[in-house]
């Protein structure tokens, strides 16, 4: 599926240039308490600013560290034991100079090394993580095109990302190949939005759909939005965090010309809030556009009450809205960056109180088997009775609710009790894994599609 003219195509990574490091990074331990830059990185980005291309985001591009031996020669301190090799013939590789230019610490301790460098324990799976936990694979009913909630679609627009995250919950198509939609493909899915008007939200991701052209982007956008009956486009992309000079004029020009237009982006650490990442979101704010962030909850990133309120303050200043805040999927691969629940509960109840409401994300686990997000919070109720309910804040204040003194019309059946376990107790007995309702539109889609695969 390569018709689609990505620019990221790999015929591009051996360039004439010399593959230019990245601003060298101390490996001694920061001394910048605030996340700002180290002046050593900073200064040699300065330098390659005055080569003039540092700015150009294809350059940036081109210049992706894609290989071990690219990385080692950019960063001689760094350490690798032969095995990541292995890791980057499974895992594609790529960092933008850019991206590489926010380490300050050559060490998993460094939050942008951990998300960009591979590490050996990305072969350590337990058996429980899946290529594709959320069997995205099996809700798409046309190539490229997920379609899992009733009136929301997700188009998977390429598979080139500028920064291939270590975390990433679609491992297992981000850079496999490099490749976007071809042109028969972003036909089939506008019959497919058009044969079903239920769809008003369609969010374009991928990969990362701001790798793309921009005239190859606008060729979807505009399929898109040629369907009568799809309300909101949403576009999922990480470019202002690792690629922020993508955002140009050009860019927000074109994306205009489809409002309702909104961004998603993915920020996960205070140290990615940079001047150019600031100047890539008040670009598109600008242009109408209204953005939001999608963090991942990741072990040695930001699992940590205090950065997650800095992260969330940041966005704010950036009139980015923190929107989901998602656990780590069960994704192979990501063994080491997953955190208890309980880690995400814990953000939680030390934001609500502490920061502007505005700051604070939904924590959302994306469930297995294709269950969906499912919002997880701590818990407010301290009791409740038909006349009374009672609360508790943030400070462990407990307060009454007075209920209504509205009566029922008419009694509740007594709730049956069943003799042998049942339902949700199934579940959390550990017999069973999920309990899939049938006969729901979307469960009949799936059988659809699953009787046509056994047919061929
Ligand atoms: C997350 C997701 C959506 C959008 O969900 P919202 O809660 O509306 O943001 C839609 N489709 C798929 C497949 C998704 O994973
Ligand atoms: S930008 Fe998104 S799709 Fe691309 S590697 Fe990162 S998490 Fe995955």
């Amino acid at each position: 599926m390569n018709e689609g003219g990505s620019i990221a195509d790999s015929s591009l990574v051996s360039v004439d240039e010399p593959p230019l490091c990245p601003p060298s990074v101390v490996a001694a331990p920061s001394v910048d308490a605030n996340y700002s830059r180290s002046d050593l990185s900073f200064r040699s980005r300065l330098d390659a600013e005055k080569s003039g291309r540092w700015s150009e985001w294809k350059w940036q591009i081109r210049n992706r560290l894609r290989s071990v031996g690219a990385l080692l020669e950019c960063f001689p301190e760094l350490r690798m034991s032969a095995e990541i090799n292995e890791v980057v013939a499974r895992y594609p590789m790529a960092i933008t100079p850019y991206y590489a230019s926010l380490i300050q610490r050559l060490d998993d301790l460094d939050p942008v090394f951990r998300m960009s460098i591979p590490q050996i324990q990305e072969l350590r799976d337990p058996p429980f993580l899946k290529a594709d936990p959320l069997e995205e694979d099996q809700d798409m009913p046309v190539p490229g095109l997920i379609h899992r909630y009733r009136d929301r679609a997700l188009v998977m627009a390429t598979t080139t990302c500028a920064m291939y995250c270590r975390h990433c919950t679609r491992k297992r198509v981000a850079g496999t190949r490099e490749s976007t939609l071809s042109v028969p493909r972003i036909r089939l899915i506008h019959e497919y939005l058009t044969a079903h008007p239920e769809i008003k939200d369609v969010i374009i991701s991928g990969g990362d759909p701001f790798t793309m052209e921009t005239s190859a982007l606008e060729r979807i956008l505009e399929a898109v939005r040629s369907v009568p009956s799809v309300e909101l486009i949403r576009i999922g992309t990480r470019t202002p965090v690792v690629l922020p000079m993508r955002i140009t004029p050009e860019l927000t020009a074109m994306l205009r010309k489809y409002h309702p237009i909104w961004v998603n982006t993915h920020f996960n650490h205070p140290q990615e809030l940079t001047p150019e990442a600031s100047n890539a979101c008040t670009a598109l704010v600008d242009a109408g556009i209204p953005m939001g962030n999608q963090s991942v909850l990741l072990r040695g990133v930001n699992d940590d009450p205090e950065v997650m309120a800095q992260l969330c303050r940041g966005l704010l200043r950036m009139r980015v809205k923190p929107y989901y805040l998602f656990q780590c999927d069960l994704v192979r691969g990501v063994e080491h960056f997953r955190t208890p629940l309980a880690k995400g509960l814990e953000i939680m109840e030390y934001l609500r109180g502490r920061v502007s409401g505005l700051a604070i994300p939904t924590f959302v686990v994306d469930t297995p088997h294709g269950g969906g997000k499912v919002p997880l919070l701590p818990n407010y109720i301290v009791s409740m009775s038909p006349t009374h309910t009672v609360l508790r804040n943030y400070e462990g204040m407990m307060v009454q609710y007075p209920e209504p003194r509205y009566r029922h019309e008419t009694e509740h059946a007594p709730i049956a009790c069943a003799e042998t376990p049942e339902g949700v107790w199934q579940i959390a007995s550990g017999r069973q894994t999920a309990i899939i309702p049938m006969g729901g539109e979307r469960a009949v889609r799936r059988a659809r599609k699953s009787r046509v695969v056994s047919l061929k």
